[in-house]
C-alpha cells in the first residue's frame, strides 16, 4: 500500500514535494531467550520515491532535492 506525503522542500521549506512511501517488508524475529522470548523488529528502511517534478516555490529538481535529503539523512 502506498501512501502519499506532502514533505517540505528542503531548500525553500515552503514548497511541497509530493513524495509516495513504500513500506518495505518488516521482518519480525523471533529470538528464543532463556527466561523469555523476545521479539525484535529488523525494520527495513522504507524506500522513497519523489513525485514532484520539482519544487514549486524555488525550482529545485526532484534530483536535487533527493540528493539534499540523502546528504541529510532523510532519505
Ligand atoms: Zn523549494
Amino acid at each position: 500500500m502506498l501512501e502519499r506525503q506532502y514533505w517540505p522542500c528542503p531548500f525553500c521549506e515552503e514548497g511541497q514535494i509530493e513524495v509516495v512511501i513504500r513500506p518495505r517488508t518488516v521482518c519480525a524475529k523471533r529470538t528464543a531467550l532463556r527466561g523469555g522470548k523476545k521479539i525484535s523488529f529488523h525494520k527495513v528502511r522504507e524506500e522513497i520515491v519523489i513525485l514532484s517534478e520539482k519544487c514549486n516555490v524555488c525550482g529545485k529538481t526532484a534530483e536535487q532535492i533527493e540528493k539534499k535529503w540523502k546528504k541529510e539523512g532523510v532519505l
